[in-house]
């Protein structure tokens, strides 16, 4: 084909806007009222840069084949899954997608590494280091989506794992040197540095469970992100360089503000046994748990200040934030003072709960992160509880025996009344039981979220 431009400054430029694009989509997604156009202009850049490389890569018409027809089955896939997903199982597509993008970066490595050619050690060094944290990225993540998604109901631990560990670790480091330094470079070498590789991912998280695993699918995030921009490198594709650094610094800050959420380090997340049952860790619960009819609780609300509903993952799955926030808008005609308190871990993804109240409407000025609101609890007439669970649990600020112990919790216990909303006896995603539901000053409303406020909302509209 002839172009009338020099099509490598076509390619490069189309690329430049397509990093423009991801950039601009990226900082648009960062608040709820102009997210869903940020995803729209990242996945029109990611439509630019596909395009232009496919037009001009100079395929055989073959590979081009096979490039459109993987493409059309993996959209296909994603499409349909993307659509069918409940929001609450978002966490293990997000790890399932993660971990595509980490097998597709150690993919281009493998290419490189097996193809045979002769490669500069500068270029097999980044070729191995792109393949390496990629295919741990996509082992690691394979297996965060299928605890997520409850086909690994178990957390692996035995005496020596982190030895184990470590040993896999400088095995796959040393199988890589060689390979960069052409000792053994054969085709057993390689095949061996992968296998250790994706047998890291493996190891390193079979051990991590409990509510740990927000910090892992995003530490995952952002593995991916890094080894697609360091195949970009090997490739010398500048998109790929700048949509891998994008990916890379944005999981990198994601995993650094969730490791703050729990008041954890990295490292502690990745070597320590955090978030294990409650029979290894023990618990303060004492109390036995009251119940209340709604008609009370709504006679108990009408008549308060100050409420603050603290939102938390059995709302998702109810789908309650409509009925919620039509109660909030009730008591607020009361004269009742309402906030809403958001712990940054609440649900099953990053902002879960912000998304849900937007999409009811509920103004951002009612709603407070963990830190604004904390020290309102204590002035709170009722503390409404709705699906929550391990982010209103004392003892990780009271039991330092406790598996969660040191994790921020909102002091929803604080509250001179609380109100907790859930259908049974059930434990939250860490296993474990909650203190605060045996306080002299709580009383369990039990029932579906979305049944439950429906209740209140006619309780508070009897009460007058
Ligand atoms: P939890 O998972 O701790 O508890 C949710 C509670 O909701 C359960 O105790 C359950 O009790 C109740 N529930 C479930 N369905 C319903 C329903 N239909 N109606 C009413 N109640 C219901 O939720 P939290 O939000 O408090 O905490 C989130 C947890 O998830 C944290 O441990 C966090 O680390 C973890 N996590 C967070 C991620 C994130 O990025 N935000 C990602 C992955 C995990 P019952 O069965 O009795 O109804």
């Amino acid at each position: 084909m002839n172009f009338p431009v020099n099509t490598q400054t076509l390619t490069q430029l189309s690329y430049l806007a397509a990093a423009a694009l991801f950039i601009l989509g990226l900082k648009r997604m960062s608040s709820p009222v102009t997210a869903v156009s940020g995803v729209r202009w990242a996945g029109v850049g990611m439509l630019l840069a596909t395009i232009v490389t496919l037009a001009f890569m100079g395929a055989s018409s073959l590979n081009l084949m096979l490039v459109i027809a993987a493409i059309a089955i993996g959209g296909i896939l994603a499409w349909v899954s993307g659509k069918r997903v409940a929001m609450t199982d978002m966490p293990q597509m997000i790890a399932l997608y993660n971990g595509m993008g980490g097998g597709a970066a150690a993919a281009i490595a493998a290419v490189e590494l097996y193809g045979g050619n002769e490669h500069s050690p500068t270029h097999l060094t980044i070729a191995v280091i792109g393949g390496f944290i990629g295919a741990v990225s996509f082992s690691g993540s394979l297996i965060a989506f299928a605890k997520l998604q409850g086909l690994i109901t178990k957390s692996v631990r035995f005496g020596g794992q982190r030895f184990l560990n470590l040993a896999i670790l400088l095995i796959t480091l040393a199988l890589g040197f060689m390979v960069v330094s052409g000792m053994h470079a054969g085709l057993p070498a390689v095949s061996l540095f992968f296998v250790f590789a994706l047998s890291l991912g493996i190891a390193m998280t079979l051990p991590i469970g409990g509510a740990d695993m927000p910090v892992v699918i995003s530490l995952y995030n952002a593995l991916t992100g890094l080894a697609v921009g360091f195949e970009g490198f090997v490739l010398d594709n500048a998109a790929m360089i700048i949509a891998g650094t994008v990916v890379g610094a944005a999981g990198t800050l994601l995993t650094q503000l969730m490791a703050k959420a729990m008041n954890r380090s990295l490292s502690n997340v990745l070597f320590s046994n955090f978030g294990e049952s409650s029979a290894a860790g023990g618990t303060s619960v004492t109390g036995t748990q009251k119940a209340i009819e709604a008609s009370d609780a709504g006679v108990m609300m009408a008549y308060s200040q100050k409420i603050i509903i603290v939102p938390g993952y059995g709302l998702a799955v109810a789908q309650a934030q409509h009925k919620v926030w039509e109660l909030a808008q009730l008591l607020i005609d009361h004269g009742v003072k309402v906030r809403f308190a958001i712990h940054p871990v609440a649900g099953r993804m990053p902002g879960h709960m912000n998304v849900l109240l937007a999409e009811a409407g509920v103004p951002y000025d009612l709603i407070s992160d963990i830190d604004e609101i904390n020290a309102e609890f204590e002035t709170a007439d009722v503390a409404l509880i709705i699906g929550a669970n391990d982010v209103v649990n004392p003892d990780a600020r009271t039991n330092a025996n406790s598996p969660i112990y040191g994790m921020p919790i909102l002091s929803a216990d604080k509250a001179k009344n609380v109100i907790v909303i859930k259908r049974g006896q059930g434990q939250g995603f860490s296993g474990i039981d909650n203190a605060l539901f045996g306080l002299d000053q709580t009383r369990m409303l039990y029932g579906d979220a979305q049944a439950a406020v429906s209740q209140l909302i006619q309780a508070v509209k009897a009460a007058g």
